[in-house]
């Protein structure tokens, strides 16, 4: 689905564009290359390559894979991909070994399942980053520049990709924040509210225009507005909105 110019919806549970699991996958077609945000869960990657066609693309262009952290359904598509396509998968130095050898308990799906996120014969592919990335790394594809920024909170790797499109700023936000200022914390392990409160102003000043995040609705103007939200609610006594 052809959301701006350049960047299209590809896969979604949420919006039943693929299978329950997925989070939202987007591609950015870079002058022909295209560069893809998150995988969703992998357990039907034909349905995310289907809409991909759908849109007039060729899956086979995949030169990049941003994943914006390890959790399985953002990232558990990696391994296919990078198998079928020989695309350059990207994450966080910090989440790297994770997303390579990371078991259930490491990867947080026993919880997840528990809680009713995944079903419980799902398997997770572990798989090996091509790249590691840390804050502030600039990935480019033919004339297109994005900046990874690190946002622990979510999870202590979240990599939000920042890049300036000819249609206006973009921010792919995975899990770090959702639309009107709705954060994602978790409660296990490598996700904590003090993070949040430490590093959610590498988000502000970015003039964001449109803001597609992980999971929900997407937004294509005045997205910092969103953003912002999120940063004044860290900065008061209360409980942020959270996602779940
Ligand atoms: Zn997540």
């Amino acid at each position: 689905m052809r959301l701006t110019e350049n960047v299209y919806l590809v896969g979604s549970g949420h919006f039943g564009l693929s299978q329950d699991f997925d989070s939202s996958v987007y591609v950015v077609n870079c002058n022909g290359s295209l560069v893809m945000i998150d995988t969703g869960a992998g357990c039907n990657i034909d349905i995310i390559l289907k809409n991909i066609r759908k849109d007039g693309l060729n899956p086979e262009n995949i030169s990049n894979v941003l994943l914006t952290h390890y959790h399985a359904d953002h990232a558990g598509g990696a391994k296919k991909l990078k198998d079928l396509i020989g695309c350059k998968v990207y994450i966080s130095a910090i989440e790297a070994d994770v997303l390579k050898n990371g078991d259930e308990k490491g990867l947080k799906l026993d919880i997840a399942k528990r809680s009713g996120l995944y079903s419980p014969d799902y398997v997770f592919s572990n798989c090996e980053a091509s790249v590691e990335l840390r804050n502030n790394d600039l990935i480019s594809c033919n004339d297109f520049v994005f900046k990874a920024l690190n946002i622990p909170g979510h999870s202590e790797g979240s990599i939000c990709y920042f890049i300036d499109l000819p249609e206006g700023k973009a921010l792919f936000s995975g899990d770090v924040v959702f639309a009107e200022g709705v954060i994602g914390l978790l409660n296990c392990d490598g996700s904590n509210l003090s993070d949040y409160r430490n590093y959610m102003n590498r988000l502000s000043n970015l003039n964001v225009d449109m803001l597609f995040p992980g999971h929900f609705v997407f937004v294509l103007s005045k997205g910092q507005k969103h953003i912002d939200k999120a940063i004044a609610s860290l900065s008061l006594l209360g409980l942020p909105k959270n996602f779940i």
